[in-house]
């Protein structure tokens, strides 16, 4: 506390250390942290030098690397006018601009949109709108449905729908509203189909249909719960199972939205339009943290004509313009891209520069869709080792359990994912020993 002013240019790990909480970290024993100086397309630039190439797109978020100069633009141009303004009473047109475009690249149906400011907040926003749309129609219906080994984020009505077996959300259980849980899907994305998939959860909404206001999940690829990819079969009968029973259907695109799997969106794998979407982290194209709730005019007018009368939510930083504008380029720049090809060239390099991980010891099983690519390992790994034996490789890859992933830039060149898939082949061959 005796040096309050700084003059170093180098980051003070050590204040770092002693003060600062991270991510799912300790305060007495964190996993060492790596300070970044910058970043650039696809390469970290470490304040030791080294340079690393970028694996993670910041959490799913980055599309187009980072420094991006149309992004910076946008950005520079709109601080030139409005960082920021309140969205109670006043408008603007980068919020209209984003609207329009959501509304238009998104299933059918989906036309109405609630801005905030992070992805859990836009699953807290769901939860509600899906309880307040049966509430305006006179029912009780207080719980959820969600998928065993879902993640929705970390706040609570997130927590309560996120899977609350193994999860870090347990610790909290005695506070988290108790919903429903269905199996997880068990076949996988290019598995044959079977009907019975769906025995258990058609059984579940047979009884309790009455009680439940919507089904979450993650279209396609459950995230952070295990990278599990599962079929599109899946999904098809859970939009017919809702229908049938009145419940609504939140989609959690927030980590597969804008092409991340191979379509713009996962739903579109099965042809289905959800009551209720949840977008997020990609928006920006990890610029800044931002979210979307879309919903259908149907759910929005029936919560405006109940008791109500209003969406009872209203985040400070609602439609910040400078997120706005920044997604207005990101998205610009996504059509304007071959982003399909882009993915699918990821996709093609992914499956021939992973797959021989499969004859490794250590490894279970590889799995790959879209700009995604999963080596799920037997054993959980030691994250502080193995993130260190990634850096020394010069790549930037965290994972978790037993999962080690990556979902890099679209952009990222041949080469430096060839530096990616190699690195993780030396990591497994080292652990199957
Ligand atoms: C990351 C994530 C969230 C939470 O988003 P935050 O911006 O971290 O609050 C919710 N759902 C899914 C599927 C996610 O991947």
């Amino acid at each position: 506390m005796n040096n309050r002013v700084s003059s170093k240019t180098v980051v003070d790990l050590d204040f770092d250390k002693q003060h600062i909480w991270h991510p799912y970290t300790s305060m007495t024993a964190p996993i060492p942290c790596y300070p970044v100086t910058s970043a650039d397309g696809c390469l970290i630039q470490l304040q030791s030098g080294e340079q690393l190439v970028d694996g993670m797109s910041s959490w799913w978020a980055s599309l187009f690397g980072y420094n991006v100069p149309a992004l910076n633009q946008a950005a520079t141009k709109q601080l030139g006018k409005m960082s920021h303004i309140m969205f109670g009473g006043l408008t603007h047109q980068p919020a209209v601009d984003l609207a329009k475009t959501l509304v238009e690249i998104t299933p059918d149906g989906l036309n109405k949109v609630f801005f905030s400011d992070s992805g859990s907040v836009a699953v807290e926003v769901a939860i509600k709108m899906a309880l307040q749309y049966w509430q305006s129609l006179g029912y009780a219906k207080p719980k959820f449905v969600a998928l065993k080994k879902g993640y929705h984020g970390d706040t609570f009505a997130a927590m309560s729908v996120t899977d609350p077996d193994g999860s870090m959300h347990e610790l909290y259980q005695d506070f988290v509203a108790k919903n429903y849980f269905t199996k997880q899907p068990t076949i996988a994305f290019d598995q044959e189909w079977n009907d019975s998939e769906m025995y258990e959860l058609t059984k579940l909404l047979e009884e309790k249909h009455n009680q439940i206001a919507a089904l979450i999940l993650e279209p396609i690829v459950q995230g952070a719960g295990g990278m599990h990819f599962y079929h599109p079969n899946y999904l098809k009968a859970v939009r017919k199972l809702c229908d049938q029973y009145n419940v609504l259907l939140i989609a959690d695109e927030i980590a597969t939205g804008f092409g991340r799997t191979g379509k713009l969106f996962a739903c579109e794998h099965a042809q289905i339009s959800p009551d209720i979407l949840c977008l997020g982290k990609a928006i920006t194209g990890g610029y800044m943290s931002f979210a979307a709730t879309l919903t259908t005019k149907k759910v929005a007018n029936t919560i405006s004509q109940g008791k109500a009368g209003v969406f009872m939510h209203g985040p400070t930083f609602m439609g910040n313009p400078l997120a706005c504008a920044v997604a207005n380029a990101n998205l610009a720049m996504l059509f304007n891209s071959d982003w399909k090809l882009l993915v699918e060239t990821i996709a093609l390099q992914l499956q021939q520069q992973l797959t021989p991980c499969n004859k490794l010891k250590a490894v279970n099983k590889v799995r790959v869709l879209g700009a995604i690519g999963v080596v799920e390992l037997h054993q959980a790994v030691d994250l502080a080792s193995i993130q260190k034996q990634f850096v020394d490789a010069g790549v930037w890859i965290r994972p978790f359990g037993k999962l080690i992933y990556i979902m890099p830039p679209y952009i990222i060149k041949q080469s430096q994912l060839t530096k990616l898939c190699d690195a993780i082949f030396q990591v497994c061959e080292e652990l199957s020993k």
